[in-house]
């Protein structure tokens, strides 16, 4: 379980974000000011930094140039909107990636997910040493142990849910799975009297994430039955 140090001013925001990433397993802590932020990170072992760029007392710059004095933790910088200027500069002082206000949580655990992957590579810990298991189709690709959702090299943010179903038709391609089929697989239905459309309405949610403008949808819809992936 990766221990993930957040170090962020606006107290709805840290909470928000540390809640989310409790529910996917991490192990968190909040920081609400730069200087106990960076007292912290020299004081114990963190697996990732999530570092507002705006903080009282020591501004996310200084923290991070701190930091790297002493420590390769892996840092992802929150910035507000715009701050072109103040990224570059994160980047510069040693930060290893950056996310810009207001954010969707799904992107920074994609954004996460991908730095610590990065970093146990690098470090070539055991970790690196397992095998991804990948399920594609067409240009999609699935990283299961990282819950991964890419086009080449481009991640492709998923919900829970929209995650799940797209791995359930990605694993059963050319196979069409009834609504309720795909009720029992993807949400743990069994009853048959829940309403199916909920179905549709995420095919809907998925398609306008995965599927290119001009081209074919990626699933295909069985009229009267459910759905698709054809190779
Ligand atoms: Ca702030």
């Amino acid at each position: 379980m990766a221990k993930i140090l957040i170090i962020e001013d606006e107290e709805n925001l840290a909470n928000f974000v540390s809640l989310e990433l409790q529910h996917e397993g991490y192990d968190t802590e909040i920081q609400n000011n730069g200087r106990t932020g960076l007292e912290e990170v020299l004081n114990n072992n963190w697996d990732a930094i999530l570092l507002d760029l705006m903080l009282p007392e020591l501004n996310g710059l200084e923290v991070t140039r701190r930091i790297r004095q002493m420590k390769n933790t892996p840092i992802i910088m929150i910035t507000a909107r715009d701050d072109i200027m103040d990224r570059v500069s994160g980047l510069d002082h040693g930060a290893d990636d950056y996310i810009v206000k207001p954010f969707a949580i799904e992107e920074l655990l994609a954004r996460l997910r991908a730095l610590l992957r990065r970093i146990d590579i690098e470090s070539g810990d055991k970790k690196a040493n397992k095998q991804q298991t990948t399920v594609d189709y067409r240009d999609i690709i699935v990283e299961k142990e990282n819950r991964l959702v890419r086009r080449r090299n481009e991640v492709i943010n998923l919900t829970k849910r929209e995650y799940e179903l797209l791995l359930t038709l990605m694993e059963n391609v050319n196979t069409v799975l009834e609504r309720e089929k795909l009720l029992e697989m993807v949400w743990g239905y069994e009853n048959n009297n829940i309403e199916t459309n909920v179905v549709d309405v995420y095919v809907r949610y998925l398609r306008n994430k995965i599927d290119l403008p001009g081209e074919d949808s990626y699933i295909q819809t069985v009229r009267g039955l459910g759905y698709v992936m054809r190779t």
